[in-house]
């Protein structure tokens, strides 16, 4: 039963912690899958959020009237690779590819005729006069600049390259007229940057060390009028532009093969490419068709592009972004998951990889669609380095295990001591069945035997006077056991219920002495006991019930005989040690196994319990002398070798050292 009470619930815990451990890396996949659910809502707001900024920047930037460096700071700054601005009437704003008309050559003009030595009768020397004469007297801020750049190519031509270099930079950083209108000033702009690339050109025919400041201001010049010209300053229309940004770019290569590398040459290079895009999606894509504020294929110069249009009250932008230049556009994700041990990648409508690292393997633990404003996109997160399910399964099953390893061991702990209990409980009923059976042979001896002497008297079957006297003695003698047996019973059976109350007082150890070999003085004479007593001199008072310790010194006594076969040697010797009374009963016996020490102090408990058994008693006298010497607060102790005998010791405290 009790074995089955231990093995029932182990098993049970054990297939319980089977199947918690089967499920365990589904709950951890669970719970991790619910915790990144949140960071997830968390990267698209984030993604949301800076796209929102994003439409922001875009109108706050759209109001100015130069497209340029809203192009510049999408190129740079957001990799944006290319720009299409519309009016609201659908007409391209930027990039426009406008001609600049002119008539300040027009047939008749001075400038007409100066063109005419200089370019048809190539009468060079004339027509750099004609110039100067132009450029000094003509009313036309416009035309002067065109007659010192006509002078500059004319005196490079016959030789005076730094006279041309200085007539051409007057016209290249000449200071354009106030009040110019709209074509005016375009023309101006566009003829004072065609001035500084023909002094780019003079300059790179000189080898004098003397221009190397005239260098850089005129590129300074330059670049700052392409892209990064003021926002309220006009800008120029992009052909224009693109051809000077190129020849620009071919000073600066040809400058140095450092500065070709240079940050400058890389920015206009970008800007090269993006505002040459600009220019064939301006012609390819229209202005008003499609959503606007999400993001969209599309194919510009057989390239695929993504686009975003955005609207605002009076203009419509696409910017075109490159697809693999979304990092911008998907900080919310970046700044999310950086520095955790997920990594993300997105993946456009058609499953193309749009963004984060774009060689993950295995199945993601999480998708997750991206916000309106990105249709179609979906993010997937995987797990990376050691796989960390599993390191968070294996964790939470090994306190799972740790713990079932416990129960176990609690449950066989407390099942071994039920065991242990019941087992006690078992032994003490045999033992309590054994002692019936023991009293009722114990008792019917001296009974059958007084029986018999009585019967014999009464019969009168006696030879003489000395024989029936013998009888009586022997009846005597049977009843006197009779009775020293029932009195072990009734100590025993007062000591079960704790009835037993000791009048404990100052006792002197000879006096106990005394009356004990008083005691058995018959008893050993009739069984030839041959016993030594020896009491030490000087002995203290003992604290003792009298009569319970001459029961005690009376039960082993007799121990002593009955387990003692032949040539029975028995001495008793009180003596003084460590400050404690001892009695030591020694005999000559068939002494004790070392396992029945410490049990034969045990109710019923008998080495032999068999019935045929030669002395009498029933297993109760020691447990009294136990009884009794605890309740003194004494000890007793045996020391016995089987063969050889045994020595019990009681030692009692002396009455003055007592504690209460
Ligand atoms: P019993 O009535 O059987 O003598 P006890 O409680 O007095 O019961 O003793 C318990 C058992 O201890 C005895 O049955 C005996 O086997 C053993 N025993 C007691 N005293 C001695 C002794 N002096 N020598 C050997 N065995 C002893």
């Amino acid at each position: 039963m009790l074995v089955f009470a231990i093995v029932l619930p182990t098993l049970s815990l054990l297939w319980f912690m089977s199947r918690v451990i089967a499920n365990e890396r589904l709950v951890v996949g669970q719970k991790l899958a619910a915790l990144y659910q949140d960071k997830l809502a968390e990267a698209n707001e984030l993604t949301e959020s800076h796209f929102t900024n994003y439409l922001a920047n875009l109108d706050t930037n759209l109001i100015s009237a130069n497209a340029y460096p809203l192009l510049r700071q999408l190129v740079l700054q957001e990799h944006a690779a290319g720009l299409v601005i519309w009016d609201a009437a659908g007409a391209i704003i930027y990039p426009q590819s406008s001609v600049i008309s002119s008539d300040d050559a027009a047939i008749g003009t001075p400038l007409a005729e100066a063109w005419q030595l200089e370019f048809s009768t190539a009468q060079t020397a004339q027509a750099a006069a004609r110039y100067a004469e132009i450029a000094a007297t003509s009313p036309s801020p416009q035309v002067v600049l065109q007659a010192r750049m006509g002078r500059s190519r004319c005196l490079a031509r016959l030789g005076q390259l730094d006279s041309a270099i200085t007539e051409c930079s007057r016209a290249a950083f000449a200071q354009p007229p106030d009040n110019l209108d709209f074509q005016a000033a375009l023309r101006w702009r566009l003829t004072a940057d065609n001035a500084r690339l023909l002094l780019l050109s003079l300059i790179a025919r000189t080898q004098n060390p003397g221009n190397t400041t005239l260098l850089p201001r005129t590129l300074d010049a330059l670049h700052t009028d392409l892209f990064n010209a003021p926002p309220q300053q006009l800008p120029l229309p992009a052909n224009q532009n693109l051809f000077i940004a190129r020849k620009v770019l071919d000073a600066l290569r040809r400058q140095s093969p450092a500065s070709a590398d240079s940050p400058r040459a890389d920015e206009l290079n970008k800007l090269i490419t993006a505002e040459s895009l600009s220019l064939v999606a301006a012609d390819t894509q229209p202005s008003a068709a499609g959503q606007t504020d999400v993001f969209f294929e599309t194919t510009v110069d057989h390239q695929s592009f993504i686009g975003l249009r955005h609207k605002t009250r009076s203009q419509t932008v696409l910017v075109l972004l490159p697809k693999s230049g979304l990092e911008s556009a998907l900080t919310g994700y970046r700044d999310t998951f950086a520095r955790s041990e997920v990594a993300y990648r997105i993946t456009g409508p058609a499953g193309e990889y749009i963004g984060g690292q774009p060689d993950l393997k295995g199945k993601p633990f999480l998708t997750a669609i991206l916000p309106a404003s990105f249709p179609g996109w979906k993010a997937d997160l995987y797990f990376t380095g050691s796989d960390v399910f599993e390191q968070t399964a294996r964790r939470q099953i090994a306190v799972y295990l740790w713990t079932g390893a416990l129960v176990i061991l609690l449950i066989f702990i407390a099942g071994g001591l039920a065991i242990r209990a019941v087992g006690r409980q078992i032994r003490l009923n045999q033992m309590k069945n054994d002692f019936i059976a023991t009293v009722s042979h114990e008792l019917k001896t001296p009974l059958a035997s007084m029986r018999v002497l009585v019967d014999t008297l009464l019969e009168g079957r006696v030879r003489n006077e000395a024989q029936a006297q013998e009888y009586l003695r022997l009846t005597v003698k049977e009843n006197e056991r009779l009775s020293r047996m029932i009195d072990n019973f009734l100590t025993f059976s007062r000591m079960e219920r704790h009835k037993v109350a000791f009048n404990l007082a100052a006792t002197r150890p000879g006096a106990l002495v005394h009356d004990a070999l008083e005691s058995v003085h018959t008893k050993f004479n009739s069984n030839r006991c041959t016993l030594t007593v020896s009491v030490a001199e000087n002995l203290p008072d003992i604290r003792a019930d009298h009569d319970a310790m001459v029961t005690v010194l009376v039960n082993l006594l007799d121990n002593a005989c009955k387990y003692t076969t032949e040539n029975k040697q028995i001495t008793l010797k009180v003596f003084l040690r460590e400050n404690q009374v001892a009695f030591a009963v020694a005999d000559n016996g068939i002494g004790l196994a070392r396992r029945h020490h410490r049990k034969i102090f045990e109710r019923f408990y008998q080495v032999d319990n068999s019935l045929a058994r030669h002395t009498e008693g029933c297993g109760l006298g020691l447990s009294i002398v136990k009884f009794i010497v605890d309740a003194h607060r004494g000890r007793i102790s045996v020391d016995s070798v089987p063969g050889e005998g045994s020595t019990f010791t009681v030692l009692l405290p002396v009455a003055g050292n007592d504690i209460d």
